[in-house]
C-alpha cells in the first residue's frame, strides 16, 4: 500500500484470507465495499492543497475544511495548511483555497475585496450545481433544493440566487414549502444526499406541485451513488456496518444510515480504527466495511487491520462499480504550475488509460 503526505492510500486488496494475525476463525468475515473512500472531487481539492504548499510554501490559507475529514484536514495543517472560516481572517493579498463544497459569490466578493489570490477547489460537480441554479434563477423559477440547512455546500448553492432558492433539507420538510407560482417550479439537490430520501423528497414535493421541474441531470454525484449502491449491497449479509468517515461529512452519515435501512442488523461511523468497540463485533459473523467520499484508504486499512485482530481476517470485496474519474487541478494553480515548469503530479492519461485527466 502507498501512502502520501495527506494520507492518500491505495490499498490493493481484494483481500487477504487469514492475515498475520492468524487464520480466521472459521465463517468470520468482513465485505469490504467498493467503490468506497475517495472520489475525483476530494482528489483534487486535497492535491490542490499540497500542491499549493510545495510551491508557494507556507502558510497556504484554506477556507472551511477542504474536505470533510478531520485525518486529512489534520495531516494538511501539520503541513502549513492554515483553516479559517471566513476569508476576513485572512491576511490582505494571501493566498486562500476555497474548499470542495463550493462558495457563494458573497464569499468571493469579499476575497476579492481583500485581494486575496484565490484557488477555487470546488468540485465540478458542485460547480454544475451552482450553474443550474443561476439558471433557473435568471428564468425566474422557484427553486427547491433539496439539501441540509447549514451545510457548506447548500450554503454556497444558495448564495448563487438567495431570492429564488429555498431549501428543503427532508421529506417532512416539503408541508412548509411556499412558492410564487405552482407551475414555475424546479428542484435541485445538494451532491451527497441519499438517492432514496432525496427521490422521496421529490414524490412528495410533486404530490404538491405536479408541474415540478427536473434538474437536467442528476445532482446527486456519481460518488455518492456508487457508494450508497455498494453499501446497499453488502448490507443484507451484514450483522455490522462499519462506515469509516467524520460526523460533518454528508456522504459518510448517509451510508451508515443505507446499511441500515438495506438489512444490516448494526450500523456505526467512525473517524478511525481506534472508535471501533471491539463489542459491536460480539457474535458476528459478516461486518461490512464502507467509507465515505472523503476517507483516505489508509483509514480503511486500519479498521480491517483492528477486524482482523479479532477474528475477521478473510475479506471479500463487494464491487458494484469502477471508477476512472479524475479532475484536473484548478486553473490557477494549473498556471502557476506550468509557469514554474511543474505539472499536476498525478497520473496522466497515457500513464494510467484509466485515470484520464479531465480538464474542467
Ligand atoms: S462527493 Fe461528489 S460532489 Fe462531492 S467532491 Fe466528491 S465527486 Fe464532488
Amino acid at each position: 500500500m502507498g501512502r502520501t503526505r495527506a494520507g492518500r492510500a491505495t490499498y490493493d486488496g481484494p483481500v487477504t484470507v487469514g492475515t498475520e494475525h492468524g487464520a480466521a476463525p472459521a465463517g468470520r468475515r468482513v465485505l469490504l465495499a467498493a467503490p468506497r473512500g475517495y472520489c475525483a472531487g476530494v482528489d483534487r481539492a486535497v492535491v490542490a492543497v499540497e500542491q499549493a504548499l510545495e510551491h508557494y510554501g507556507a502558510p497556504v490559507y484554506v477556507r472551511k475544511e477542504i474536505v470533510h475529514n478531520r485525518h486529512v484536514v489534520d495531516t494538511l495543517a501539520a503541513r502549513g495548511a492554515v483553516f479559517v472560516d471566513e476569508t476576513d481572517e485572512v491576511p490582505e493579498g494571501a493566498r486562500v483555497v476555497f474548499s470542495a463544497h463550493g462558495v457563494s459569490p458573497a464569499v468571493r466578493a469579499a476575497a476579492e475585496a481583500r485581494s486575496l489570490r484565490t484557488i477555487d477547489a470546488t468540485c465540478p460537480l458542485v460547480t454544475k450545481v451552482h450553474k443550474e441554479a443561476v439558471r433557473f434563477a435568471a428564468a425566474d423559477l422557484d427553486i427547491l433544493l433539496i439539501g441540509h440547512t447549514g451545510h457548506e455546500e447548500v450554503e454556497g448553492t444558495q448564495g448563487e440566487a438567495p431570492a429564488h432558492v429555498q431549501v428543503v433539507d427532508s421529506p417532512d420538510a416539503v408541508a412548509d414549502v411556499v412558492v410564487r407560482d405552482e407551475s414555475r417550479v424546479v428542484w435541485i439537490s445538494q451532491t451527497t444526499l441519499s438517492v432514496d430520501e432525496t427521490m422521496e423528497t421529490v414524490r412528495r414535493l410533486r404530490e404538491r406541485f405536479p408541474l415540478l421541474q427536473d434538474p437536467p441531470s442528476d445532482d446527486i454525484c456519481y460518488a455518492t451513488q456508487n457508494r450508497q449502491v455498494a453499501v446497499k449491497k453488502l448490507a443484507p449479509e451484514c450483522d455490522v456496518v462499519i462506515t469509516v468517515g467524520s460526523a460533518n461529512s454528508s456522504n459518510s452519515v448517509r451510508l451508515a444510515e443505507v446499511a441500515l435501512e438495506y438489512g444490516a442488523r448494526a450500523s456505526y461511523r467512525v473517524d478511525t480504527a481506534a472508535q471501533v468497540d471491539p463489542a459491536w463485533l460480539v457474535g458476528a459473523r459478516t461486518v461490512g466495511v464502507t467509507s465515505g467520499a472523503s476517507v483516505p484508504e489508509i483509514l480503511v486499512r486500519d479498521v480491517l487491520d483492528l477486524l482482523a485482530a479479532h477474528g475477521f481476517g478473510d475479506v471479500e470485496e463487494v464491487r458494484t462499480a469502477t471508477e476512472d474519474l479524475m479532475f484536473s487541478l484548478p486553473r490557477e494553480l494549473r498556471a502557476d504550475l506550468r509557469a514554474a515548469g511543474g505539472d499536476d503530479p498525478r497520473p496522466r492519461r497515457g500513464d494510467r488509460p484509466d485515470l484520464a485527466v479531465r480538464p474542467v
